[in-house]
């Protein structure tokens, strides 16, 4: 659907405040899942420390904690900002995708699926787990949609709009990551990734398709774990093997959220393609088996 710069503008702002408001249910999901409490009970958020309830006015989504300078109004005890740069990153990804994608199901789409990646990611980051409530829902969830989406005609947004290519994308992207789990496995002698790790990318490959889940798997992920884990080793100082610990699931989640977006000008740069040319190799595998 075609938006005036008027129309635009105002999704563009609704956007980043939806981003903001739910990235404040985030934060509670990303506590609360894996302690195995309710996201409902209780309704109000508590402070830790003195246990009483915040009020709406002092939990504003991103701008509350600077408004307050990090301290509960009752008791002083210190907050981290991190709630505040949670909601902060999923209104800068809300605002991203409806910039790229506009008002269409894409966006939907997306929007429920980078709201996953976040929950799934610090989660991953505080327990080195991601729960099967996001990777297994997702996994059924995200072929669903392509699929419903597709045969009634509004799949077009989508950056792997063919179920067929969605289905395969999930299938490709878990199976050779276990793969390359069995095969480090046998490397290191010990387990080389978690199981989640293959969920995640199940469900992540239904919408990036074969090709971008190698791309993450083998390229954008292991870069970014590399970069973040040297740049934090130069910082710190402190022995590799502290770091040998750090889950990989933040980085497969970022590596997607790069591929999705720009994996076909990355590919395209690299080669010395035409703009373009890359968008035939989603289907690449139908046509090699003939299908
Ligand atoms: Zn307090």
């Amino acid at each position: 659907m075609e938006l005036n710069p008027l129309e635009f503008g105002f999704g563009l702002a609704a956007s980043f405040a939806a981003g903001a408001c739910i990235g404040s249910f985030l934060n509670v999901c990303i506590y609360r899942w894996p302690l195995g409490m309710s996201t409902n009970d209780p309704k109000r958020s508590r402070c830790f420390n003195c246990k009483q309830e915040i009020p709406w006015y002092d939990n504003l989504p991103i701008i509350s904690w600077f408004l307050l300078g990090g301290k509960c109004r009752q008791c002083g005890a210190s907050f981290s900002i991190r709630y505040s740069m949670v909601e902060l990153l999923n209104a800068l990804l809300f605002l991203h995708i409806f910039w790229t994608f506009g008002l269409t199901a894409a966006t939907a789409v997306y929007f429920l699926w980078a709201a996953m990646q976040v929950v799934g990611s610090f989660i991953d980051i505080d327990h080195t787990i991601i729960p099967d409530r996001i990777t297994l829902t997702g996994t059924i969830l995200f072929p669903l949609l392509v699929i419903v989406l597709n045969l009634s005609g509004h799949s077009e947004s989508l950056v792997v709009s063919d179920w067929r290519d969605a289905l395969f994308g999930a299938a490709f992207a878990s199976g050779f990551i276990y793969l390359i789990r069995f095969l480090g496995t046998i490397a290191f002698g010990r387990e080389a990734m978690g199981l989640g790790d293959v969920k995640l990318m199940a469900m992540n490959g239904a919408l990036l398709g074969w090709w971008r889940s190698l791309f993450v798997i083998m390229g954008l992920g292991p870069a970014l774990a590399l970069l973040v884990v040297g740049v934090a080793w130069v910082i710190s100082r402190k022995k590799m093997e502290k770091f040998a610990e750090i889950p990989f699931g933040p980085y497969l989640c970022l590596g997607s959220y790069v591929a999705l977006f720009w994996a076909n000008s990355i590919l395209e740069w690299w080669l010395g393609l035409d703009p373009g040319s890359t968008a035939h190799l989603d289907s690449l595998w139908r046509r090699v088996l003939g299908w």
